[in-house]
């Protein structure tokens, strides 16, 4: 058999979609984005939503919106995907970085001890689709001294009063946090619909706002879309309508605008996403579960905490005690029967860049650890029942030969 990681969800509905895009002879920002917008409200619960063609664009919008630029620090879990301090070095700010608990998801005491005068933001990354400890986050946030710790240097930033709650939700649409919707728990959430994620325009990504009361949503959310679209006083689409030829450029924008040929991809998942395409990886997902439950080597994901509830993006398996080196091994003999596994992520600070930027891995022993122990296996809509049972029959094989085989060092923890 051969089983890809992640292959996109590509039905008649999303061709059809597409097609009808290309039918209207109207390709760019227009009624696609809007209606994926409207979707995306209603599935988050968030009274604002702006599509932006990647997750990476939409994080640098939201720091640029909050004025945050040289001098400032933005706070960040080591272990995540490069884009979640790329786009805070972009702003000219400096990524903190802290370490995770044993879910995967930031550390939010780390958070606190590292908390300055500089802090203007935390970026809280719902890893593998589990929502961050939002709950303690927020009181952190909200706390009289960390408040009183806060410099605003930008109007946003006198307004709000304190830090910037973002959530890096690349991993977690459709995820919950006490039974309403995970994108309620931050000030702005964020997406991606990369290829890769459990909804895909191509490449695209989309802000979804939750500000506190004292913002108006819709002069924010006007404002990030102009933010958008280069500053531009009308977007293309308004401007094609008759005799609406004339705009005005009134700031700096970006050029980070998703265009409707790739929105038409993403509704049309959308649309199927809640009633059949998430419970789909929820099966598979609790298939893995139940057939790996019994291995003493197995540490099981977290679905859910009776708080937190996963929208099953990547099924991380994590074998106890195992080196980087053997975690290979197993994922070259996966390759050789056919399956591909992937591994989720490799620390930031273990990156070349970050390495020449000073971070040190031995810094994160929490990060390290996960990562040598890591496995992401396929979990996907069209993933059949007889491939998932395959993955799981050769994981079985494959990881119990090789524990048979190494010392695997006694539990400690
Ligand atoms: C995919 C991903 C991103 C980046 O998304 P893009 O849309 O490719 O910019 C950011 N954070 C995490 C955790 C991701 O997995």
């Amino acid at each position: 058999m051969n089983i890809s990681f992640s292959p996109p969800f590509i039905d008649q509905q999303v061709i059809d979609e597409v097609l009808d895009t290309l039918h209207t002879n109207w390709i760019t920002s227009g009624p696609k984005v809007k209606a994926l917008e409207d979707e995306l409200m209603a599935i988050t619960g968030s009274p604002a939503a702006i599509c932006v063609n990647s997750w990476t664009s939409g994080a640098i919008m939201a720091l640029n919106w909050f004025g945050v630029g040289p001098g400032d620090e933005v706070i960040v879990p080591a272990y995540s995907y490069c884009a979640t301090a790329l786009c805070v070095l972009h702003c000219g700010a400096t990524p903190v970085m802290v370490d995770i608990l044993d879910d995967l998801t930031i550390n939010p005491e780390a958070v606190l001890a590292r908390i300055t005068p500089r802090t203007k933001a935390i970026i809280a990354v719902d890893i593998a689709g589990l929502p961050c400890h939002y709950n303690r986050l927020n009181e952190l946030i909200h706390a009289k001294d960390v408040r009183d710790l806060f410099v605003p240097a930008s109007v946003k930033q006198a307004d709000l009063g304190r830090i910037l709650l973002i959530s890096d939700a690349a991993h977690s649409i459709g995820a919950s946090y006490q039974g309403r919707p995970a994108a309620l728990m931050s000030d702005m959430t964020i997406f991606s619909f990369h290829a890769v994620k459990n909804v895909t325009t191509g490449e695209g990504g989309c802000i979804c706002l939750n500000l506190p009361a004292g913002f108006d949503v819709a002069t924010e959310s006007r404002y990030l879309k102009m933010l958008s679209l280069n500053g531009q006083s009308k977007d293309a689409f308004t401007k094609s309508q008759g005799g609406s030829w004339r705009y005005d450029i009134l700031f700096k924008g970006f050029k980070m605008n998703m265009p409707d040929i790739c929105a038409a991809i993403g509704l049309a998942q959308l649309r199927q996403y809640t009633a059949v395409l998430l419970p789909m990886r929820k099966k598979i997902y609790h298939k893995y579960l139940s057939a790996f439950m019994a291995q003493d080597w197995f540490i099981p994901p977290v679905y859910a905490d009776g708080i937190r509830e996963s929208s099953c993006h990547l099924f991380a398996l994590r074998i106890r005690g195992i080196s980087e080196e053997v975690r290979d091994e197993l994922i070259a003999e996966l390759a050789l029967s056919g399956i591909q596994a992937n591994v989720h992520f490799i620390p930031m600070p273990m990156l070349t860049y970050f390495e020449s930027l000073g971070y040190q891995i031995a810094d994160y022993p929490e990060s390290r650890r996960q990562f040598a122990w890591e496995i992401s296996l396929p979990i996907y809509p069209q993933l059949r029942d007889e491939e998932t049972d395959f993955v799981i029959d050769c994981v079985l094989d494959a990881v119990n030969a090789k524990i048979g085989s190494v010392e695997v060092p006694a539990l400690t923890d």
